[in-house]
């Protein structure tokens, strides 16, 4: 789900190189800036302060940065974790300042996100797959459309706060001083109250569904990554919009590839005879069968690259490489004949036999990949 949202490092001002200090920095002097409680009814300053909060949240954590720095937002939309809220800007906020705003809880609010496990198999994570998975969450309840009152009666105004959901106070913070506002006990932020609650869902205005939803696992995606599908979580309360549904993934392994980053490994079995003398093999890729040419004098350990046959990058869809690397397999039963023809050959003297750039050398290459 790649989505075209800022890079974190343009948000907090940063070089890509910016060190913790200089990180909390720019996240200290920009939450300050565009808190929700400075810009009152600015609402691209809402949106900042969630985009300052969600920036520092992944960049100030080692793990995230790093996963952030090799696949941009496309591992991050797969986001580390639920989808970065207002509520979770204002708990940093409160981290960071040690208290001072805390957005009050009224009127619609928006729907939980959903975290579900998804396993797909190597070759849907190469190129992508459409899955339908089956999701079962809080919806919007048919009978009473939401409002949590019976069919044939309707919310009334809430007598404690007169409708406004909220109760106000005057407070000193870091800020300055500050109206603080509160979301009404009595209606808990509604404004209103259910006098005779809907049978179908408790008065909750949210009923639990079952619903099949198709989506879409971007090509180049790898284990451990989570793909996010919007609007797909838990229905809202009061009419609020959805949250998000994650799909955690989980790739089962390929018989004979293994994945590193965008790079695929294959380790090719050859005989000494091809080693030694070279040879033209086929070998499985995830595009199918391709053929590799060893050159004469092949050692164990030596690699041959195949250009753009390897995992897509989810973000640019630019494709790594598979690399073959050579295992040299000593044959382990020979038949006189054969014994009699490499002795003839290939005497054995009792020296050590050192080879181009040495069997540990090749060794650490091919592991070091
Ligand atoms: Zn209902
Ligand atoms: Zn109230």
């Amino acid at each position: 789900m790649p989505q075209t949202r800022r890079d974190y490092y343009e948000v907090l001002g940063v070089g890509r190189a910016a060190s913790p200090e200089e990180m909390k920095r720019a996240y200290r002097r920009l939450a300050m800036q565009y808190h929700p409680d400075r810009n009152p009814g600015d609402a691209s300053a809402e949106v900042r302060f969630k985009e300052i909060g969600e920036a520092y949240a992944v960049l100030s954590d080692p793990d995230r940065r790093q996963r952030y720095d090799t696949y941009g937002h496309a591992a991050d939309g797969m986001a580390q974790g639920p989808d970065f809220g207002f509520q979770a800007a204002f708990d940093l906020f409160d981290m960071f300042f040690g208290g001072g705003g805390r957005r009050p809880t009224t009127g619609p609010q928006r729907g939980a996100d959903l975290r579900m496990p998804l396993t797909i198999t190597f070759e849907e994570a190469i190129r992508g797959v459409t899955r339908r998975v089956e999701v079962t969450r809080p919806t919007t309840c048919d009978a009473c459309r939401g409002s949590g009152a019976a069919p044939g009666t309707s919310p009334r105004r809430c007598p404690q706060c007169d409708g406004s959901g909220q109760v106000r106070q005057v407070r000193q913070t870091i800020l300055g001083q500050m109206v603080n506002v509160q979301p009404c006990g009595r209606c808990r932020g509604a404004g209103t109250v259910v006098e005779s609650p809907c049978p179908s869902c408790r008065g909750r205005g949210l009923v639990e569904a079952s619903r099949a939803v198709e989506v879409q696992i971007p090509a180049g995606v790898d284990s451990e990554m989570q793909v996010r599908v919007p609007g797909e979580g838990a229905a809202g309360d009061r009419g609020g919009p959805a949250g998000d549904l994650y799909l955690a993934l989980t790739v089962r392994p390929h018989a004979v590839l293994q994945r590193r980053g965008l790079t695929l490994l294959y380790e090719c079995p050859v005989s000494i005879a091809q080693a030694a003398l070279g040879d033209t093999i086929t070998v499985p890729t995830v595009d199918g069968p391709r053929p590799v040419t060893l050159r004469p004098g092949t050692q164990f350990g030596d690699r041959v690259r195949l250009p753009g046959l390897g995992a897509p990058d989810p973000r640019t869809g630019r494709r790594g490489d598979q690399v073959v690397i050579a295992s040299v397999v000593v044959p382990t039963h020979l038949t006189e004949a054969q014994r009699e023809g490499l002795r003839a050959l290939f005497p054995p003297d009792g020296q050590p036999h050192p080879v181009r750039k040495g069997f540990f050398g090749n060794l650490k290459d091919a592991i070091g990949l």
